[in-house]
């Protein structure tokens, strides 16, 4: 099979793999009907991430079972699943307090720009439909995996209930996903910070109620300004540049709460303006695992149609320009078909 390798600073290859096979009886073998190029594979592909050799790229994935091992239970052959960038067994201690992303037996996927991929502890990491999918299903379903999850982890981790004022630090697709989780959450008001017009319009349909194009200083003031001098009850940040973390950290009310899920590069915090900031802060690689079930069921239900941030779609072979066109802000983000697949 063919499969995406990074080699090095936007040096993108789609070239030939060794076939995934079953290694642990745990394993489970899928066919992607859908992949795609994560925010997070930007720093990587853009140098900011050094790696040291070529490696393969992807987490985000969904299709249908071709294999399983002998012990996996639950996941069958033939199935439609879904599964998280962090395996999980489900099961340890960690898992029961719906941090599977944190799992005793973790691994990061990183091979998921490919047609096939194993997936370690299936039982535990994938979540099946119980038929097949309708086609135009797939984008919003392949939006769970990760990018959903993510943005539905920043609002849950920052409280966002009904009547909530709400902040979004980021106008890449996780933070457009999580406008739109804070809208389902029952936010009153959701304030997006972005400068781009085709990001403005989709937060504007998932739910945003105000646009906020300053940063920085004039940003805070923007905020400030919008919610009477208080700031705002829960600030999703969703970069994870230090500018984001202080935009979120000056934007929140004290008593307020951050769910930061921007995987942070060169972030520092101060811990004085942290101790008078009087905010709760929570945040990490998202338990996307806890989510499935509930994220799965509103796209089946359509309820929700997260696969709108999906304005690119290229055949898997065309990989590199999926990379090129997110890198140059030219995309939100890039769906790619494996060969074959309509
Ligand atoms: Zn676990």
């Amino acid at each position: 099979m063919r499969g995406t390798v990074l080699y090095g600073p936007r040096d993108i290859r789609f070239e030939d793999r060794p076939e995934p096979t079953i290694g642990q009886p745990t394993d489970a073998i899928i066919r992607l009907s859908a992949t795609c190029i994560c925010g997070s594979d930007l720093w990587p592909y853009r140098g900011i991430q050094r790696i040291a050799q070529p490696i393969p790229m992807g987490h985000e994935y969904c299709g249908i079972v071709e294999e399983v091992g002998r012990e996996v239970r639950n996941i069958k052959t033939g199935q439609f699943v879904v599964g998280s960038f962090a395996t999980s067994d489900n099961t340890c201690v960690i898992c029961q307090h719906g941090y599977q992303s944190s799992c005793v037996q973790r691994e990061f996927m990183s091979t998921a720009q490919a047609s096939l991929l194993r997936v370690p502890l299936a039982d535990g990491t994938l979540v099946a439909t119980s038929d097949l999918p309708s086609k135009e299903l797939i984008p919003s379903l392949l939006a769970t995996s990760d990018v959903l999850g993510t943005g539905w982890f920043a609002a849950d981790a920052a409280k966002v209930k009904p009547g909530s004022t709400v902040l979004v630090v980021g106008d890449g697709a996780v933070g457009l996903l999580g406008v739109l989780s804070a809208k389902q959450m029952g936010a009153e008001r959701v304030i997006a910070m972005s400068r781009h017009a085709s990001r403005q319009k989709l937060a504007l349909e998932f739910g945003a109620t105000d646009i906020v194009t300053e940063r920085g200083d004039e940003g805070v003031a923007r905020i400030k300004d919008l919610t009477k001098g208080i700031g705002c009850d829960s600030v999703l940040e969703c970069v994870g540049t230090q500018e984001s973390m202080m935009q979120a950290l000056k934007s929140t009310r004290p008593g307020g709460y951050i769910g930061y899920v921007g995987v942070p590069h060169g972030v520092a915090l101060d811990g004085e303006q942290l101790f008078f900031a009087h905010v709760h802060l929570h945040g990490g690689p998202a338990p996307v695992r806890r989510y499935l079930p509930q994220l799965i069921g509103l796209v089946l239900d359509r309820k929700i149609n997260p696969g709108k941030v999906f304005d690119l779609t290229l055949p898997l072979d065309q990989v590199a320009e999926g990379y090129r066109a997110m890198d140059e802000r030219r995309a939100i983000k890039t769906l790619l078909r494996p060969n074959g697949t309509k």
